[in-house]
């Protein structure tokens, strides 16, 4: 692993002017370059915000639609403040993270609650839920033009490779570097397009695997590149945990309506809709159903087919086994409320139960094989 920085090599002046003409390189390659994308065809703080946040942790071909969407529905920000949560839920479907979608709309209402103007500062956008360092200082530069660098996975990745850090990125030495270089190496005059201009840099050319070094103007001066250490870095001093997780459901539907509950407003999938949580761990089990509810559902009477899905979250490994269960009558849980199929996309779901009535088809209320079929268990 590196542990000096190799330009320390370089005299001090030479050392700043190899830094200078990396802002130069960069900016000249993004005039060539940079992505076309929608929200770059203005300066609008909204518009802007809008991408930051339905960005973070999404890729830019997956978020575009959503971020078109958004825009058509909640063309300004009072739009989105007058809002039903559950509406801004629905248009996030599928796109993961749903705390940012809650966050959003708090910080829509709190704008339009403070007079409807955007804030300029990095630090008072920082003020808002869900804007971190990052996301203010990418807003504030596209913009107002806040010479202020930004600083994520993407930008650790491209100066860690281009300059050789010193340290791991998961240390408070290692993120001091990366923050000093980023400072260091910005061009404070075009910060708006410096930033917009590094973030491409990393999603197109200095991409984790198989980066385009033979293309990329940097080669001749890149740590990384000279010192055949472009796969080592950026380097990290320990490797996230992913713990495997399991939920079992009970997919309950009469006719053609589900019965299903609204998660709590924090935790994961905050706020969304979901079938009823089996109330026992492990497989269908008919006594523990009969224990419940068996005096007016008797299991006996059930029609039940067994479902698997998996997911990957960032710290999860996720499967899901969904017990699908016929009633022949409705069943009424405080909490519950039935939702005609046809009626399901006014009820955000999180994306593995969407991938799973993808796999199976309710439209005449009784499921049908699929890929994810893993078992079926008929009762008469
Ligand atoms: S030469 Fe390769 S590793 Fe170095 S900055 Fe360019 S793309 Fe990244």
């Amino acid at each position: 692993m590196p542990k000096a920085e190799p330009t320390c090599q370089k005299t001090k002046q030479g050392l700043l002017s190899h830094k200078r003409q990396w802002a130069k390189h960069l900016l000249q390659w993004y005039a060539g370059h940079g992505r076309d994308l929608p929200w770059r065809r203005q300066r609008d703080p909204y518009a802007i915000w809008l991408s930051e946040v339905l960005l973070q942790q999404t890729r830019v071909e997956q978020g575009t639609p959503y971020f078109l969407r958004f825009l058509a529905s909640f063309p300004r920000v009072q739009d989105l403040a007058a809002a039903d949560i559950q509406e801004v839920l629905s248009l996030w479907q599928g796109l993961g993270y749903y705390r940012r979608a809650h966050h959003l709309h708090q910080a829509a209402r709190q704008i339009v609650s403070d007079g409807g103007v955007f804030p300029q500062l990095p630090s008072e956008w920082q003020k808002l839920p869900g804007v971190g360092a990052y996301t203010a200082a990418a807003i504030s530069s596209i913009a107002f033009d806040y010479a202020v660098p930004v600083v994520d996975g993407n930008v650790i990745r491209v100066l860690s490779r281009a300059f050789g850090a010193t340290e791991p990125y998961d240390t408070a030495a290692g993120l001091h570097w990366v923050q000093r270089v980023a400072q260091e190496v910005m061009d404070t005059k075009h910060a708006g397009d410096y930033n917009q201009a590094i973030m491409d840099m990393g999603a197109t050319m200095c991409t984790p695997k198989n980066p385009d070094c033979p293309a990329c103007f940097w080669q001749k001066n890149c740590f990384a590149y000279q010192n055949e250490k472009v796969q080592a870095l950026p380097w990290r001093s320990k490797k996230t945990q992913i713990l495997p997780q399991t939920i079992d459901y009970l997919v309950l539907y009469w006719e053609q309506e589900f019965l299903l509950f609204k998660r709590p407003d924090d935790g994961i999938w905050a706020g969304l809709f979901e079938f009823m949580v089996q109330p026992w761990k492990g497989p269908w089990d008919s006594a523990a159903w009969d224990r419940l509810y068996g005096e007016q559902w008797p299991s006996n009477t059930l029609e039940i087919r067994t479902f698997g899905v998996k997911h990957a979250l960032s710290h999860r490994s996720l499967t899901l086994n969904l017990n699908c269960i016929q009633l022949h009558r409705k069943l009424h849980l405080n909490d519950g409320v039935w939702v005609p199929f046809s009626e399901l996309d006014r009820y955000p779901l999180p994306q593995p139960l969407l991938q799973f009535l993808k796999q199976t088809d309710f439209n005449h209320g009784r499921t049908q094989q699929s890929h994810a079929y893993r078992q079926s268990r008929q009762r008469p």
